[in-house]
């Protein structure tokens, strides 16, 4: 399995697009099992490693992506997805699920996150009673924000800004960041929402959309081995579920003052995502090439789970509709780099 894999949605056509359009056809076109191309933007075309089209479940990007990134984490690697696209492409439906309240477990449309916490601790449980309690499992979540280059700790409820900070022994983390441990996916799930919850609150107040932020949401699961010496072997893996800031192309034009940083940030922050994911390609290929992770605080942030040891998934996230073929295709180009 390559390091980065890329899975491409395709969501439902809406029924306001519908009324856009004036059709239900998609502007994009599958060429094959893994191949598309978007007819009305010339010749181009894409290849992933996994293509869902509007009949895709949850269950089958939980399969192709959540399930692979958890057992990647289990085994010690650092596993990340990224949910990438327009807003309203679907990247919140992909990570969350479907409605606005939140979905309990045997929802069918619940997404990836509530799936992952589901199998991360069946497969702990697996392992705790398959080493016969030689070895067990630690999990603490925490759950921020990146908002115009400021991280916010949505586990505290006053959202308070952290700084990020770095060293030999623990790489890059943030300062004070709130940790809560989680001993099942109930737990885990709360942890959840009431970061969710205090996400929304916290950009009414601010008047901003959350589409303009990254949200992520990070596990560090920690395996200690109880060794035959008597010494503990503790082994940590970071697992991250990243809801990215809307990836359409941000007007410059007669926009000024916070509102042309914001924007201005968000193109930075993911082209610097871009060009990361693209340098860790080329050193995959055995290119030689600089990473710029101090770039965004994003990819710094990430630097530890981007690359070396660990399992990067992107979900592109588009839509099926005509109007939106300018976003779409440039979403599958971001998306066509990884690869
Ligand atoms: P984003 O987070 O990218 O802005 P959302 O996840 O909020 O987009 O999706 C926009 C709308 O489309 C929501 O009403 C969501 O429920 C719906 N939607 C997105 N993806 C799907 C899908 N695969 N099937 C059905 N509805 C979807
Ligand atoms: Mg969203």
């Amino acid at each position: 399995m390559d390091n980065i894999q890329v899975f491409m949605r395709i969501r439902p056509l809406s029924e306001d697009e519908y009324r856009r359009d004036r059709s239900s056809e998609s502007a994009v076109r599958m060429l094959s099992e893994n191949t598309v191309c978007i007819p009305s933007q010339r010749s181009e075309t894409f290849t992933f490693d996994h293509i869902g089209d509007e009949n895709c479940t949850q269950q089958n990007v939980f399969e192709a992506v959540g399930k692979r990134a958890v057992d990647q984490c289990i085994q010690g690697y650092n596993g990340t997805i990224f949910a990438y696209g327009q807003t309203g492409s679907g990247k919140t439906f992909t990570m969350q699920g479907a409605r606005d309240e939140f979905t309990g477990p045997d929802d069918e449309l619940r997404g990836l996150i509530p799936r992952c916490f589901e199998y991360l601790f069946t497969r702990i449980a697996e392992e705790e009673a398959r080493t016969l309690g030689r070895v067990k499992y630690l999990c603490k979540a925490s759950y921020i924000e990146i908002y115009n280059e400021t991280i916010y700790d949505l586990l505290d409820p006053l959202t308070r800004t952290c700084a990020m900070r770095e060293d030999i022994k623990r790489g890059v983390f943030i300062d004070n960041v709130t940790e809560e441990t989680v001993q099942d996916p109930n737990e885990a799930y709360d942890v959840f929402v009431r970061g969710t919850t205090n996400r929304h609150v916290s950009a009414t107040s601010m008047n901003r959309e959350s589409s303009r932020s990254h949200s992520v949401l990070m596990l560090v699961i920690q395996s200690l081995t109880q060794m035959d010496s008597g010494l503990t072997e503790i082994r940590e893996s970071k697992f991250s579920l990243v809801d990215l800031a809307g990836s359409e192309r941000q007007k410059l034009a007669n926009t000024s003052g916070l509102r042309l940083k914001e924007a201005a940030n968000i193109n930075k922050s993911l082209s610097t995502l871009g060009n990361v994911i693209n340098s860790l390609v080329d050193i995959g290929n055995g290119k030689s090439r600089h990473v710029n992770y101090r770039d965004s605080k994003l990819t710094f942030l990430l630097r530890d789970s981007l690359g070396g040891n660990s399992v990067t998934f992107i979900i592109a996230n588009v839509s099926p509709a005509l109007c939106n073929d300018m976003e779409t295709t440039s979403t599958l180009r971001f998306a066509q780099r990884a690869k």
